[in-house]
């Protein structure tokens, strides 16, 4: 069935765009100058010696919290691909 197909893209579609958002219990940090990938629950003893809180730009490159809020601001356009990802299926689920 061609629909079924269509659902079981639309269902691995979502799965790789809620992977790649990050939105787990994994944050990153700037741990004696090098990025690290930490448990949430780990935060804050990490920045309690030191390391900031950081986050990856599509550029690659990593910003803290503020630097990451000018960089957004920058690059405003993406907000379109978050309004793409609301346009789900939600009624077709069964
Ligand atoms: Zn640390």
């Amino acid at each position: 069935m061609k629909k079924k197909e269509i659902l079981l893209a639309a269902a691995l579609l979502t799965g790789v765009i809620s992977f790649a958002g990050g939105k787990g219990d994994k944050v990153n940090v700037r741990h004696n100058g090098k990025v690290i990938s930490i448990s949430a629950n780990a935060l804050a003893a990490h920045l309690a010696h030191g390391d900031e809180e950081v986050f990856q730009g599509e550029d690659g490159e990593w910003y803290t919290a503020s630097e990451y809020q000018q960089y957004q601001d920058a690059t405003a356009e993406d907000e379109e691909f978050e309004d793409n990802e609301d346009s789900g299926d939600e009624a077709d689920e069964l």
